[in-house]
């Protein structure tokens, strides 16, 4: 996204993304909502719901690239934001499978894109998936530790795949898999590739489906791949600038575009809004709450303790806002992130998440400990914005790498 015309500040959303915002609520309240503790409870893909949002065009590639092609940056935050606010584990369903196109979308040729995004999400008809495999049970933080083999067979001109991967949004349920796996293994992360495995290609299966803390309406799989045969085009990028790379790191030269990492890195904003709207939903919840609550003649509202737990709840939750803006309008518009502002902007709002989602469950007090009150299921959600996409640990590594240039362990 580089070479944008300057925009003029402003906070007001356009009216775009406003229309975009308010049509994603409107799903979110009337059909996410009422599905949400169903679909926690019974933990497994929520397809008919998936399906609705495709018959309205929002589980599509044309909405989420219009979204994210949005000229301020806030067509993908505002839009993720509202969904996640219905529910975190449904709205990882609908927006799970941007992770497996953005990898493609963003160092793919357009030929990848044009043939893979497309099959990713399928028609109202016929719905499918898509899946972005890089971690392995040694493999999580530690990204360049990735034991799954490429092995390219000139003689076919295909690559051979090996290896097992865990905990994958969306894992052997998905007709597109994106599995970034090691060709030049003493070369660490840059010696991997991301490769495009096509539906129903032999060897590839699902291993142990995880049974979850929160987000459980999200599928979270092994995926085991077993002599998994690719064309050799499927190399994300093309072979040839693969090999270009590693000849530039083998030479010393550096080598940018470290397939797994950059994929991460333009994602980090748009978790940062996830994990927004299970925070807004949990305070949303705990502000009506406190107005009709009663204890000792009084409106729970009304103690300073309650109320102050409010006004800190907002604070968080609109400084966290802001600053995922503000990663969002910087990738849009090809500005730098000398301070990490995308690591900043996904660890402050994954932990204000964890936090809001804490307080409004206090603020409950024993209701909000029951399954019969949907802020104990949003408790639950919001842990997972502190672990997945780079743990907080690896955010503040990032952020302090990035601010003082030593090489912090
Ligand atoms: C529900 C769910 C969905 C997921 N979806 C996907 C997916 O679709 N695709 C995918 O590839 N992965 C996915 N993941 C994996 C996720 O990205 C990893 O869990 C995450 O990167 C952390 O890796 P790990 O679990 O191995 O933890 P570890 O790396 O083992 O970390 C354990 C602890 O040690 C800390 N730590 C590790 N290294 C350092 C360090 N250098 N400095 C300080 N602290 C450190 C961590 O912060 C953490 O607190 C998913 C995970 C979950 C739970």
């Amino acid at each position: 996204m580089t070479g944008a015309e300057p925009t003029p500040f402003s906070l007001e959303p356009s009216e775009d993304v406003r229309e975009v915002r308010d049509w994603v609520h409107e799903f979110a309240r009337d059909v996410i909502r009422p599905a949400a503790q169903e679909w926690d409870e019974r933990e497994e893909a929520p397809w008919p719901l998936i399906q609705e949002a495709s018959k309205i065009g929002l589980y599509s590639l044309d909405f989420f690239a219009a979204q994210w092609l949005e000229p301020t940056g806030l067509g993908i935050p505002v839009a993720f934001e509202e969904l996640f606010w219905g529910d975190a584990g449904i709205g990882l369903s609908i927006v799970g499978t941007c992770l497996a196109a953005a990898s493609v979308a963003a160092t793919g040729t357009e030929e990848q894109v044009a043939e893979w995004a497309p099959q990713m999400f399928g028609t109202p008809d016929d719905v499918r998936l898509g899946a972005f495999c890089a971690s392995e049970p040694d493999a999580g933080s530690d990204i360049g530790a990735i034991r799954t083999r490429a092995v390219y067979d000139e003689a076919k001109d295909e690559w051979v795949l090996n290896g097992a991967k865990t905990w994958v949004t969306n894992g052997g349920i998905a007709d597109v898999h994106i599995v970034v796996a090691s060709v030049h293994p003493e070369l660490g992360s840059r010696g991997q590739g991301s490769f495009i495995v096509p539906p129903n290609t032999p060897g590839l299966r699902q291993g142990q489906k995880f049974k979850k803390h929160g987000i459980r309406a999200s599928h979270t799989a092994e995926v085991v791949l077993d002599d998994v045969r690719l064309p050799g085009r499927n190399i994300i990028g093309g072979k040839d600038a693969f090999d270009e790379r590693v000849a530039r790191t083998r030479e010393g030269r550096s080598a940018k575009g470290q397939a797994a990492l950059k994929t991460f890195e333009t994602t980090r904003p748009a978790v940062g809004a996830m994990a927004l709207g299970v925070g807004r939903a949990a305070y949303d919840y705990a502000l009506g709450y406190a107005r009709e609550r009663e204890q000792f003649g009084r409106k729970i509202g009304d103690f300073q303790a309650v109320a102050f737990k409010l006004a800190d709840m907002k604070c968080r939750l609109d400084a966290a806002r802001l600053m995922v803006w503000r990663a969002a309008w910087m990738a849009r518009t090809g500005k730098d992130f000398e301070n990490a502002e995308g690591s900043m902007a996904k660890l402050m709002a994954s932990e204000m998440a964890v936090n809001v989602t804490e307080e409004a469950v206090q603020i409950l007090g024993g209701n909000g400990y029951t399954r019969d009150y949907p802020v104990e299921r949003m408790h639950r959600d919001a842990k997972i914005f502190t672990i997945f996409e780079g743990t907080s640990e690896i955010q503040r590594l990032v952020i302090a790498r990035t601010l003082t240039n030593l090489p912090i362990r």
